[in-house]
């Protein structure tokens, strides 16, 4: 990948979608295409970081996984405001690595790799500690992005939609995004409407683990939200082959692109529930691509 513009497509634009299948009757859908917001900083990374606190002449420290959009977006950044990044990534992927490592390299970025078992200590106080014993002076930036500052990044993204489907005429019932880390539908609910309601859908197995995640951003005081825990396909980047066709329909025969990691899901999810009936046709539905399809490339 190489571009250098810098300049984000905001707001990003609110489409209709509908699949031939539903049935007359169904919910009207809009898709919030934040995938289409920066060609390298997609999506919900874009809004994660728009307000992270990257202090002058400090090094940027974060971490992940091989396919890490959120490492792949905070490289970019990193690169155009000219600061030195370093990823730390969990598994050795130093023989075969992934596009998205590729990437980085490109970029000039450090790579340093933990392993799991360092991964798993990364809230600890020695981990924090040994970050600093190796690296010296740095900002870290957690996991996934996901900070407080994240998620006021993700209520501009609700003020967007707000104005956008006034000017469309509609206002949203239900609003729909993966959850991983849970910065992202933190920043739904307490940018949605007391009368709105908030619908995650998991990409991992995690039932109560992802409900904490989200919960450790809100208000005691939120709009209805819940986390759909039928749709983790056997687990984060784990694919079934009924994902995997969906993910090929609709990419072949739709106007967007979806991943199987988050989008897919999510699609499949709201490709289900309408089929199912599980939605009141009355209900006006805003369904986040929160992007991410640089992660969905082949090694
Ligand atoms: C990181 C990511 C998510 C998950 O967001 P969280 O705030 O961690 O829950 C969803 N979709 C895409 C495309 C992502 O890259």
């Amino acid at each position: 990948m190489s571009s250098n513009s810098i300049e984000p497509q905001l707001p990003s634009p609110l489409e209709p979608f509908r699949l031939k299948h539903w049935p007359e009757n169904a919910p009207k859908v809009w898709v919030k295409r934040d995938d289409l917001i920066h060609p390298i900083i997609s999506g919900n990374k874009w809004r994660k970081l728009a307000y992270a606190e990257l202090l002058n002449d400090e090094q940027v420290i974060s971490i992940g996984g091989g396919y890490s959009n959120h490492l792949h977006a905070l490289a970019f950044k990193c690169l155009i405001e000219g600061r030195n990044f370093t990823a730390l990534v969990r598994g050795n992927y130093s023989k075969n690595p992934t596009p998205m490592l590729n990437d980085l390299t490109s970029w000039g970025c450090n790579i340093h790799y933990i392993t799991k078992v360092e991964y798993a200590r990364r809230d600890s106080p020695e981990f924090q500690g040994w970050l600093h014993d190796t690296f010296g002076k740095h900002t870290f930036i957690p996991e996934g992005g996901s900070t407080n500052h994240a998620v006021r990044g993700i209520q501009d993204m609700m003020k967007e939609v707000f104005f956008q489907s006034e000017a469309l005429n509609f206002s949203p019932d239900l609003f729909m995004a993966p959850v991983a880390s849970g910065a992202t539908l933190a920043g739904m609910i307490t940018g949605a409407k007391a009368s709105q309601c908030v619908l995650g859908i998991a990409v991992l197995k995690g039932q109560d683990y992802l409900e904490k995640q989200v919960s450790r951003f809100l208000p005691s005081e939120t709009p209805t939200w819940s986390i759909n825990h039928t749709f983790t396909h056997d687990g984060y980047a784990k694919k079934t082959p009924a994902l995997t066709a969906f993910c090929t329909q609709i990419n072949t025969q739709e106007q967007l692109q979806i991943e199987p990691v988050y989008s897919g899901k999510v699609f499949f999810a709201l490709d289900q529930l309408i089929t199912n009936h599980a939605f009141k046709s009355s209900q006006n539905i805003v369904v986040i691509h929160t992007g991410g399809l640089q992660g969905a490339r082949a090694s």
